[in-house]
């Protein structure tokens, strides 16, 4: 594809004394597509979340995010530039209907996502809107009004998600939101996330390979703290370098 680069990471480098979990990660992310972050486990893959949502520091390099340069701005000002992260530990209000913990983060008075939450605050009318579409995407309409509690596991992972899409992100970035799921749920997540593509830009880390293949339009093998492939789906799963690396595992 050859949609415009909405997020790009020059030389991105992170230390812990003198350990690199980054050491120097080049990263250009396009508008509008689905491009995953793999590689084997410690590889830096959610090092690097941190750095471009800006949880943590980086120790060098650069973050250019929709045209801004943003290495130095604190998360919540990135987040008021449309980035949006979901969280792998739950972080859903159990006992509120669906309808109502998305209010609560389209509004941006959601504690638990307080990352999320300083995006533009929405009129009420325009609120609305915004849970509507979100729950549309969910495909959770029906269970507008059932508490989160009771929703089946799939069902609350693709509302995290929804959590972040209210706060209307231009970049939402998923980690692992497949983790633990049956195959009727990875279907449903698999759909929502490549859904997104119209509107918003997707950045995911996922274990699971065969979605990974399915659903993206790049592919970043990442292995200890730098990159070691980029490409098409198609040419990471016969690059010889990264089969290597993940022992066969494809
Ligand atoms: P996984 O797939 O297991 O989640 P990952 O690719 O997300 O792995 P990271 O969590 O980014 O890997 O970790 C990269 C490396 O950095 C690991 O070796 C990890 O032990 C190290 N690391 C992460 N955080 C710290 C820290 N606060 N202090 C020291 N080392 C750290």
């Amino acid at each position: 594809t050859s949609s415009p680069i909405l997020l790009e990471a020059v030389g991105v480098e992170k230390r812990y004394d003198k350990f690199a979990a980054l050491a120097g990660v080049d990263l250009k992310v396009r508008a509008h597509t689905v491009h995953s972050v793999i590689g084997p486990n410690g590889a830096g893959k959610t090092t690097l979340f941190h750095m471009l949502t800006g949880t943590k520091n980086v120790s060098g390099g650069r973050i250019v995010f929709d045209g801004h340069d943003v290495t130095h701005e604190p998360d919540h000002r990135r987040v008021q530039r449309g980035m949006a992260r979901s969280f792998q530990v739950t972080s859903l209000f159990l006992t509120l209907p669906v309808r109502e913990n998305l209010r609560l983060a389209a509004q941006g008075t959601a504690p638990r996502h307080a990352l999320n939450c300083w995006h533009a605050p929405l009129g009420t009318r325009s609120q609305a809107d915004v849970v509507a579409s979100v729950l549309a995407r969910l495909g959770l309409e029906r269970h507008a009004d059932t508490p989160v509690g009771n929703l089946s596991h799939g069902q609350q992972r693709r509302l995290e998600v929804g959590m972040a899409l209210a706060a209307r992100p231009k970049a939402i970035f998923l980690d692992e939101p497949t983790s633990g799921m049956g195959i009727d749920d990875l279907d449903d997540m698999k759909r929502l996330i490549q859904g997104l593509k119209d509107e918003h830009t997707v950045v995911l880390i996922e274990h699971n390979m065969n979605i990974v293949m399915d659903i993206s339009d790049t592919v970043t093998v990442m292995q200890q703290g730098r990159v070691l492939a980029e490409g098409h789906p198609h040419a990471i799963r016969s690059d010889d370098r990264v089969r290597s690396a993940y022992l066969g595992n494809m």
